[in-house]
């Protein structure tokens, strides 16, 4: 069965779905996009993620291409039509279609939106997780507001690719000595006294909604947050470090650049957090 994609209003083989060769999204990066986890036929976060979509929107000022009750009848056609009831969510909304020139085009351009699924097995996460993950560190050359979910992912891609060819899962981006992110997940250790410590929501970081939903099941499990910057020779010295995203949940790190984190295995706070992350979003 080929995999069927939404596009502007038509579900259609994605061999078949395509956008303008002169929309804004191919052509600026002028696009925003989220990605959702679906377990069991329920997406895990949904309403954070709705909420960030219509954030990024309203910062750049796109106009959304529907209301959000609307898009979720898109979210949940998407699944029936590739018949998944556990997928990963792929939703891209762009400025639209206009001949190219940097200013926006006209009031009233329609904005494009994309939405594609495709297969999600927890189970190789749950393998992966099980493990932990190697990381690296990267300088962090992206612009100055990341915290708006834009499909502008090149400074991220390549960090991503220095990591695969390290033979590392994630890139540890840095900025002025301090942790901002990784290429695609928020970073996090923990410290001497088993604190949580992220960077802040600012400009410098996506919100990421899992990092959202951690948060309260560290508050639940009354573990303590900090949300600080933190160093990357503080990251290398953590009792235990992790990564969170809406694919990889709560990732163990067991080492940095080579240098081994904690015991160099999955750590028990950020087993007990992933536990807590999944029964969290399970339940909505
Ligand atoms: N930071 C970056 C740069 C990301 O791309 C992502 C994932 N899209 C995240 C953090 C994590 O966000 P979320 O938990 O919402 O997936």
């Amino acid at each position: 069965m080929p995999r069927i994609a939404y596009v502007n209003g038509r579900y259609l083989p994605q061999s078949r779905a395509s956008v303008h060769v002169e929309d804004r999204g191919y052509q600026f990066s002028d696009s925003v996009y989220e990605v959702c986890i679906v377990m069991d036929g329920g997406y895990w976060d949904l309403e954070g993620h709705l909420a960030r979509l219509e954030r990024s929107l309203g910062a750049l000022k796109i106009a959304a291409p529907m209301d959000r009750a609307a898009l979720q009848v898109v979210m949940k056609e998407i699944l029936r039509r590739n018949r998944l009831k556990n997928a990963l969510v792929y939703m891209q909304v762009t400025r639209g279609v206009a001949p190219r020139n940097h200013s926006f085009p006209p009031e009233g351009t329609p904005p494009s939106l994309v939405v594609t699924a495709r297969r999600f097995d927890i189970r190789q996460s749950d393998a992966r997780a099980e493990k932990g993950v190697a990381v690296i560190s990267q300088p962090d050359i992206r612009w100055g507001r990341v915290d708006i979910k834009t499909t502008g992912l090149l400074p991220n891609a390549l960090a991503k690719q220095a990591a695969s060819e390290a033979g590392a899962y994630e890139a540890l981006l840095v900025r002025d000595g301090h942790v901002t992110e990784c290429s695609s997940s928020n970073a996090w250790i923990i410290d001497e006294t088993g604190a949580l410590i992220t960077h802040p929501k600012a400009e410098a970081i996506l919100g990421g909604i899992t990092r959202q939903t951690v948060i309260a099941c560290a508050e639940e499990l009354q573990i303590k947050v900090i949300e600080r910057p933190f160093t990357l020779e503080e990251a290398k010295a953590a009792k235990e470090a992790f990564l969170t995203s809406a694919s990889s949940f709560v990732m163990p790190v067991i080492s940095i650049d080579g240098t081994r984190i904690g015991s160099g295995s999955p750590g028990p706070v950020a087993r007990r957090l992933r536990e807590a992350y999944k029964a969290k979003a399970a339940n909505g």
